[in-house]
């Protein structure tokens, strides 16, 4: 039976990549009622990946916000396979394999070969092109991003991007699945960093900038935008939680793309990366992290 609701056409969800942003997009579509078929490279990513979701689920009941009888229901909605080609009868997949663009390029030109002609193809990239992806498909107006946040159970955005090729269906169909799996869209343009990072990040770099100069500390620049700004967390300690590797290769990606200094990563960002300092998975950031959190 289909349980569409409005325009949502999808049933069968596919998700390439069991990692971080795999295990909880496919989370998110199992509570939703969504089948799930989510693939990996090896049986211990897909394992992993799979025990991830239990893991949350068990939280969720610990926490009443689900019964016993609705997890196990979740869980076996998720097919977990190293099998690609139980994704050929999937409405929509979504690609959510490692940030590599000739890897993606790979997986979706494969996975065009053998998926039904109708169904959907979406990629959670943070920084390729959308465009270009989309060229690599034999569907480019069935194509569009679909990037969720981390940790993807817990933020509410889902973020749409569309490339020049993805047609008006797609987008509808895609913001209805958005509001199928408890998620709340907005819409941009293809463009590097799309509409959210391409605002936070810059922020985040002119944070750094300001640390640099000497302008204020970076206790007191995190307490100013929290304090001042409402922001949950400051931009320091934020640079520190995405990795400040992560930080440097996104101000890159924007300078490179847009071809305007404005994007410059701050000299010392690069410095911090240069001492191996990204932040909180290495210990040490803006902030120490080697010891235990009080
Ligand atoms: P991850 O490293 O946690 O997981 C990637 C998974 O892809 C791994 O399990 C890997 O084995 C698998 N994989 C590699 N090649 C594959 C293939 N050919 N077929 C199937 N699976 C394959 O990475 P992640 O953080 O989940 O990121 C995935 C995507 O989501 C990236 O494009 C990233 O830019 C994007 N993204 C990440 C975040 C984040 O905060 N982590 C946020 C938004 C978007």
């Amino acid at each position: 039976m289909t349980e569409s609701t409005g325009t949502t056409e999808v049933q069968t969800i596919g998700v390439i990549g069991a990692g971080t942003m795999g295990n909880g997009i496919a989370q998110v579509c199992a509570i939703a009622g969504l089948t799930v078929v989510m693939t990996d490279i090896s049986d211990a990513a897909v394992q992993r990946g799979l025990s991830t979701v239990g893991g949350s689920l068990d939280r969720l009941v610990k926490k009443e916000k689900m019964t016993a009888a609705d997890r196990e229901a979740a869980l076996a909605r998720i097919t977990a396979t190293t099998d690609k080609s139980k994704l050929a009868s999937c409405d929509l997949v979504i690609e959510a394999a490692t940030e590599n663009e000739d890897l993606k390029v790979k997986i979706l030109k494969d996975l065009c070969s053998f998926l039904k002609p109708d169904a959907l193809v979406a990629t959670n990239t943070s920084s390729i092109s959308i465009t270009k992806l989309a060229a690599a498909t034999d569907r480019p107006d069935r194509f569009i991003g679909m990037h969720f946040f981390n940790p993807v159970p817990l933020m509410a955005l889902l973020e749409l991007i569309r490339g020049i090729q993805t047609s008006d269906d797609t987008h509808a169909k895609a913001e209805a699945f958005a509001k199928r799996v408890g998620k709340a869209p907005i819409t941009a343009k293809n463009s590097p960093g799309f509409a959210v990072n391409r605002i936070l990040c810059p922020m985040i770099n002119e944070a750094i900038f300001a640390l640099q100069e000497g302008l204020a500390t970076a206790e007191d620049i995190d307490a100013g935008m929290k304090l001042g700004c409402n922001h949950p967390i400051g931009p320091l300690a934020l640079a520190d939680l995405i990795g400040l590797d992560t930080m440097l290769f996104i101000m890159d990606v924007f300078y490179q793309g847009f071809n305007d200094p404005k994007y410059r990563p701050a000299p010392l960002l690069k410095e911090m990366v240069d001492a191996g300092y990204l932040g909180r998975k290495s210990g040490r950031g803006f902030f120490d992290y080697s010891k235990p959190a009080k």
